[in-house]
């Protein structure tokens, strides 16, 4: 008899030891069921770029309460991005303290980025060793001193030493020249992060990314010009995956001026004539994965004068109500894609094998979706650490996350956390290719 049988409108699922035994019909009683008819369920959400900032910064956020937030968005694991922890992820002995870290804090499972900065290329290959995911680099000032940007010589001896390893390579895609703009008001901020700054430095990581023959990730494109420049140098050759964040997706630049400093993001949010494009494309097909990048910061860094707040938006929880309200709903984007941008290219692109489908033989990580049902996102609501600082407070979506099982286990469901079971960590398969 399985442990666990999920009741869905036209076929169960059953789970054993925290797998997938069963696929079908009328499958038969289990130890436990749960009744999923008149839900969708997705394969657990695998946000790949999100800060939780732990160790070191866990009043920014941690995994503890980063994790839980996950788990409430329908949540199982996350990439851990190696900025803003303190030590940041450069070199082993800082993997292994965030990797205990985490192992104490979080509910869901975890995988971590490593960092590629000036100096640290001789690192990687224990960094791989370790189990990293890949490698992140910032093209543009970080904001963090201890996390200094590629030069061009560096990115090109990273992404040479990371082919070596079979690693991604993930790129934060601004110029730093043509980011260096007055930033006083919100409308100077914006304007000093034009989007020919992303363009350009999308095709410059995609030039040395051919020439090193290594794959490359870009985070948080913005523009539907971006994914455009970027899908072009894959038809030509370049091994690209493109990623968006809900936050393009949902907000403009009409709302920075209205939020102020909660919606401050690098890139920061367009207008809706590149919103426009960016959903065409990722309609298209064009985008492979949507990640929260939630990166959160205490209040008073979020607060005051806009020019000196932390950016970063802190949406963890939001990826899946953005995609189904104005993805599904609104553009008729298929369930089954929404799957694919939030779970099965997360765990196809980075090598995660046993997760990111529902089938036979695979961890049984699942959401539970209720597609229709309408809420207004309020503070109680919110698992993160700072609830105020959230720029989705107050909207409405239609979809709602009512249960995430991980492995098996339920750990949300009715809007609490209910596991005290902690996550695991995930290194990805390079055997299997
Ligand atoms: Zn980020």
């Amino acid at each position: 008899m399985a442990d666990l049988v999920v009741r869905g409108d036209t076929e169960d699922i059953a789970i054993e030891e925290g797998k997938i035994v069963a696929i079908g019909p009328d499958l038969p009683g289990a130890v436990a069921e749960i009744d999923a008819r008149g839900l969708h369920v997705f394969p657990g959400l695998i946000d790949v770029h999100l800060h939780f900032n732990e160790p070191g910064r866990t009043e920014w956020e941690g995994a503890a309460t980063g994790s839980r937030a996950l788990a409430a968005g329908g949540g199982t694991l996350f990439f851990d991005m190696p900025l803003n922890s303190t030590p940041c992820t450069v070199n082993a002995e800082a993997f292994d303290r965030k990797r205990a870290a985490l192992a104490e804090s979080s509910i869901t499972d975890f995988a971590l980025w490593g960092g590629l900065i000036p100096g640290n290329v001789p690192e990687m290959a224990e960094l791989a060793d370790r189990g990293v995911v890949g490698f992140k680099a910032f093209l543009c000032d970080s904001g963090l001193p201890e996390f200094p940007r590629a030069d061009d010589q560096t990115l090109l001896d990273g992404l040479r030493e990371a082919a070596r390893l079979e690693l991604p390579v993930a790129v934060h895609a601004e110029s730093q020249e043509l980011t260096q703009g007055d930033r006083s008001s919100v409308k100077a901020f914006l304007a000093s992060r034009p989007a020919i700054a992303e363009l350009e430095a999308i095709q410059r990581a995609t030039l040395l990314a051919r020439e090193a023959g290594a794959k490359l990730h870009i985070v948080h494109v913005s523009t539907g010009r971006g994914v455009a420049l970027a899908a072009e140098a894959r038809a030509q050759g370049v091994d690209v995956s493109i990623e968006t964040c809900p936050h393009y997706l949902f907000f403009t630049e009409d709302d920075v001026e209205r939020l102020g400093a909660i919606a401050k993001c690098a890139p920061p949010l367009r207008n809706a004539v590149e919103q426009d494009a960016l959903w065409t494309h990722l309609l298209a097909g064009s985008v492979d994965i949507v990640a929260s990048d939630h990166s959160p910061a205490p209040p008073g860094m979020k607060s005051g004068d806009f020019a000196q707040a932390w950016g970063g938006i802190a949406g963890v929880q939001s990826t899946l109500p953005v995609l189904l309200d104005r993805g599904h709903h609104c553009r008729k984007l298929s369930l089954e894609r929404i799957g694919a941008l939030l779970s099965g290219e997360p765990a196809r692109r980075f090598r995660i094998s046993g997760k990111g489908r529902i089938a036979v033989g695979m961890e049984a990580d699942l959401a539970l979706v209720d597609v229709f049902r309408s809420v207004q996102l309020r503070p109680e609501h919110l698992l993160q650490r700072h609830r105020l600082n959230n720029p989705y407070l107050g909207s409405t979506f239609r979809g709602c996350v009512m249960r995430t099982i991980r492995r098996g286990e339920t750990i949300f469901a009715s809007g609490e956390i209910t596991t005290r079971s902690g996550g695991k960590f995930v290194r990805p398969n390079l055997c299997n290719i």
